[in-house]
C-alpha cells in the first residue's frame, strides 16, 4: 500500500531552498536509503503522524531519547510546569541539581558532573578535560563508532589497526585531526599495538562501549577489559560515549552492562527527555580540571537549562515507575523468538542476521554472522537494507532512515508491534 506524501513533498520543497539538502541534520534527508524524507506532524504513544495525516508504528524515537514514546503525560506535564516558572535562567536552578542527583542513584561511579546541550558538545569537552588532566594531546578513537561533529572527532580510518590523522569532512584542517589515532572495534590486538607505539603520549581512548551506530555491534568479551586495562597502565583516561546507551541498555548504562568503569562518560538524548541537554562526568580527579575548578574552559549559555531538566528528570523518574527495564527486556525477548519463527531459514542462508540487547535492534542484510567491527558492517548489503526500510514505511512502520542505523523499542511497544517489524523482513528477502 502506497501512502499518499502530497503534503510531506510540497514542504520539503520549501525546505530545499532554505536548509542544505534540506534538512537540519543530514541523515534526515533519506540519501541513504532514497526516496523523500516524511515531514512529521505530532507524535503520541508509540504513533507518529506525518502532515499528510498517515500514522506510523515509531521504532526511531527521535534517535533514542523516547525510551517512553511520544508525549509521555509525565513528562508533557512536568516540562508545563517548568515552562511557567522560566524558560531559562542562565544561572543555577534546582532542576538540574535534582536531575544530576538522580543520575547517580542510577551510576554511583558518577561523581562529578557537568550539563551540555548536545553529545557533540559532551564528547568534544570529555576529550578536552582528558588532555587538560593528563597533559598529552593524543587520543584514541575507533571506526564506526560516531561521537558528534567536533574537528578532531571527524577522522576516516586507513588499511590497517590504526591510522593517525585523515580528516573525514571537509572543512576540518589536518591540524585538527592530528592527534587523533582511529583503531579497529571489537580489536584487542589493535589497541594493544597503539598503547605500544604511543602509550605514554595517549591522553584517552573514547569509545561506544556498545557501538550503535554502525547498526549495532556488541563488544566482544574482553575488548572493554583490554581499554580499561591499556587506559589504566598507562594513566590515560577512558570515555565512554554513552550517549547513545546510557539510560537504556540498562539502569547503570553500559559500563554495568559490561561491567567496566570507565573514567568518563559522556550522556545524551534519554538524559533530556526529548528536549536538548547532554553531560559529561565521571572521576572527581579528572572532573576537577573543569573550569572555574580548573583550568579547562568550558562553557554555555543554555546548559543545564530548565526546562530540559525537569523533562529528563521526569523521563528517569516514569522509567523507574513503570519498571522500564523489564518491560523493555521482555518485548525485546518477544522479538527474539518472533525472528527466531519467522526468519530462521534466513538466517541460516546468511540472508540475513539480527543483533539485539536490551531495547536496541538491529537486522544486518546478506551477513551470515552479526558483524564485529566497521568493515564488516560496510560489507552488509545495504541495497536490501534499502529496499526492507520502504516496505516498513509502506507497513506503517518508520524506522531512522539508514542501514547504519539502530531500531529503538520504546515502552510503547507490545508483541504486536514487533511482529508487524519482523513479518515485513520475512516478506521482503
Ligand atoms: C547521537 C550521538 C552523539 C551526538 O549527539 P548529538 O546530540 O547529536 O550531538 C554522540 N555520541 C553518540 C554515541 C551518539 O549516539
Amino acid at each position: 500500500m502506497k501512502m499518499n506524501r502530497q503534503r510531506s513533498a510540497e514542504v520539503m520543497v520549501r525546505s530545499r531552498k532554505i536548509f542544505p539538502g534540506g534538512v537540519n541534520s543530514p541523515v534526515r534527508s533519506f540519501r541513504s536509503v532514497g526516496g523523500d524524507p516524511i515531514v512529521f506532524s505530532h507524535g503520541r504513544g508509540k504513533y507518529l503522524t506525518d502532515v499528510d495525516g498517515n500514522t506510523y508504528i515509531d521504532f526511531c524515537g527521535s534517535w533514542g531519547p523516547l525510551i517512553l514514546g511520544y508525549s509521555h503525560p509525565a513528562v508533557l506535564s512536568a516540562v508545563e510546569k517548568q515552562a511557567a516558572r522560566a524558560l531559562t535562567f542562565g544561572a543555577p536552578s534546582e532542576e538540574e541539581v535534582k536531575l544530576a542527583e538522580k543520575i547517580q542513584t542510577w551510576m554511583p561511579g558518577l561523581e562529578m558532573m557537568r550539563f551540555v546541550n548536545s553529545g557533540t558538545e559532551a564528547t568534544m569537552s570529555a576529550i578536552r578535560v582528558a588532555r587538560a588532566a593528563t597533559g598529552r594531546n593524543k587520543f584514541v578513537k575507533f571506526e564506526g563508532c560516531y561521537h558528534g561533529h567536533a574537528d578532531c572527532l571527524l577522522v576516516k580510518a586507513g588499511s590497517g589497526l590504526a591510522t593517525l590523522g585523515q580528516a573525514s569532512s571537509a572543512g576540518v584542517p589536518e591540524a585538527c585531526v592530528q592527534d587523533t589515532i582511529t583503531g579497529v572495534y571489537n580489536s584487542i590486538e589493535g589497541i594493544e599495538e597503539i598503547f605500544a607505539r604511543w602509550g605514554g603520549e595517549i591522553a584517552a581512548v573514547i569509545v561506544e562501549p556498545m557501538a550503535a551506530n554502525m547498526g549495532l555491534v556488541l563488544p566482544e568479551k574482553g575488548f572493554l577489559e583490554a581499554l580499561r586495562t591499556q587506559c589504566s597502565t598507562h594513566g590515560s583516561v577512558l570515555i565512554f560515549d554513552e550517549v547513545m546507551t546510557g539510560f537504556r541498555v540498562a539502569r547503570g548504562g553500559a559500563a554495568e552492562a559490561f561491567a567496566v568503569q570507565p573514567d568518563l562518560w559522556t550522556f545524551g538524548k534519554i538524559v533530556g527527555g526529548g528536549l536538548p541537554a547532554a553531560a559529561y562526568g565521571g572521576k572527581k580527579s579528572v572532573m576537577e580540571h573543569v573550569a572555574p575548578l580548573g583550568r579547562a574552559y568550558q562553557a554555555g549559555t543554555l546548559s543545564g537549562n530548565p526546562l530540559a531538566m525537569a523533562a529528563g528528570l521526569a523521563t528517569l523518574t516514569a522509567m523507574e515507575e513503570c519498571d522500564a527495564f523489564n518491560r523493555l527486556e521482555k518485548t525485546g525477548q518477544a522479538l527474539d523468538a518472533l525472528v527466531q519463527q519467522h526468519l530462521a531459514a534466513a538466517i541460516r542462508s546468511g540472508r540475513v542476521s539480527f543483533v539485539r540487547k536490551a531495547s536496541f535492534f538491529c537486522f544486518f542484510f546478506g551477513s551470515k554472522q552479526p558483524p564485529r567491527n566497521f568493515t564488516q558492517v560496510a560489507s552488509t548489503d545495504m541495497n536490501l537494507f534499502n529496499q526492507v526500510y520502504h516496505r516498513w514505511l509502506d507497513a506503517g512502520l518508520y524506522m531512522g532512515p539508514s542501514g547504519y542505523e539502530v531500531g529503538f523499542l520504546s515502552t510503547e511497544h507490545t508483541v504486536d508491534d514487533v511482529e508487524r517489524l519482523v513479518r515485513v523482513v520475512a516478506e521482503s528477502i
